[in-house]
């Protein structure tokens, strides 16, 4: 018989009562280091007290009036995402695919307002995640995704990641943009070429098309930039966040410039819960914390440290992991062994980590993480490491 909860996961068998920072505590009282936050969502750990203040007043005063009516916290939280971005304004949306499918409405609207209706397809990546809605799981193009579910959407075409050439041929009278991650999350870790982005923004000035960015994974300050696409001195013309900018509220958004957002007008485009102002309240509460001038120094700092010990790691384990990789916080051990087995293995070792596509396990501490507490990992890692050799 079916289980009452879908069984779409396969759940590991453990249950935890509570956050502390960058702890989870099981029912028995055992404490596990989160290096998965929640698979990037926790950036500022379990339980922060300025998100507690900020979602326990908001719930005090007012959860939801919908769209149809002023949220000032939404225009702060609109106006402030835009100050510190590329961008000039801001759709809300309640989950990351949300905030794709916002982007692929907004690049076909853009093409057609501009006189282009015949422009709607969109190039994305082999290895892509963008969610898991009917146009999300057609634009990543991925099998497992697609399977039994129908005809995909119309409307993508997919070439080998960081592949320019490949790129320039699937350009066509019918293309409208382009929709990359900075760093692929889901597909293992993987990051772009530096310098790729910007060849993007050149082949999307050239021929009229946008660049769209999937930054849920990468935003609000896991590589230690704001947006990862900062690292490379790329403006995008779209960008989908969510993950990280509630903290663990579920919110998401799309931002975008002036020009590419211009048909976007009244009646185009809606969402009964986007941007309501419980989730605003945290996502403000968010950045109070990211855009703090030191935050980010933060960040790089620990992701450094991090980094060097994960290399011990490496040298001392060639038999279980071949190699790490990623940018700030956002890092991906390549494993020799099963991917699943490490992940289970460091679990046991209280310390908890998220397999992703080739062969990878992804650390994603929350950016509060200290150095004590990297230390605390990188001994369960090598104490992982030994028992996966024996
Ligand atoms: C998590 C993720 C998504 C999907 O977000 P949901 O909130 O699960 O819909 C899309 N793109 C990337 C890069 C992600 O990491």
């Amino acid at each position: 018989m079916v289980t009452a909860q879908m069984p779409t996961y396969a759940r590991a068998d453990v249950t935890f009562e509570r956050g502390e920072g960058c702890y989870l505590i099981d029912q028995d009282g055992k404490r596990y280091l989160d290096f998965g936050a929640g698979i990037a969502v926790c950036g500022l750990g379990h339980a922060h007290p300025g998100l507690i203040a900020a979602l326990t007043e908001q719930a005090g005063a007012l959860w939801h009036t919908s769209n149809l009516y002023q949220i000032p916290g939404q225009r702060r939280l609109a106006e402030r995402l835009v100050e510190a971005t590329f961008a000039d304004t801001v759709f809300f949306t309640n989950s990351g695919a949300e905030a794709v499918e916002c982007g692929l409405k907004l690049v076909r609207k853009y093409q057609s307002t501009n006189g282009h209706p015949e422009r709607y397809r969109v190039i994305t990546f082999d290895g892509s995640f963008h969610g898991r809605t009917l146009a999300t799981i057609a634009a990543a193009a991925q099998d497992k995704l697609l399977d039994g579910f129908g005809p995909p959407v119309e409307g993508f075409d997919q070439v080998p990641f960081g592949d320019l050439a490949a790129v320039k041929a699937s350009i066509g009278p019918e293309t409208a943009a382009i929709l990359i991650e900075p760093i692929q999350g889901e597909g293992g870790i993987r990051p772009t070429e530096p310098g790729f982005l910007g060849q993007l923004r050149a082949l999307c000035d050239e021929h009229g098309l946008l660049l769209m960015l999937d930054e849920i994974q990468t935003g609000v300050g896991r590589t230690g930039r704001l947006f990862a696409h900062e690292w490379d001195n790329v403006d995008p013309d779209v960008m989908a966040i969510a993950k990280a900018l509630g903290g663990g509220f579920p919110v998401g958004a799309c931002l975008a410039t002036e020009q590419a957002a211009r048909g976007m007008i009244a009646g185009s485009h809606g969402s009964t819960f986007g941007g309501n102002p419980l989730a605003m309240a945290v996502g403000n509460a968010v950045l109070d914390v990211v855009l703090e001038p030191t935050f980010l120094d933060h960040v790089n700092k620990m992701a450094n440290y991090l980094s060097q010990q994960l290399a011990g790691i490496v040298d001392r384990h060639p038999k279980i992991f071949s190699g790490a990789r990623g940018k700030g916080l956002m890092v991906g051990l390549q494993c020799v062994v099963t991917n699943g087995e490490v992940v289970d293995r460091l679990r046991s070792n209280g310390l908890l980590s998220v397999p992703a596509g080739d062969n990878t396990v992804r650390l994603l501490p929350p950016m509060i993480i200290t150095e004590a507490e990297i230390g605390v990992a990188v001994e369960a890692l090598e104490r992982a490491a030994s028992e996966l050799e024996q």
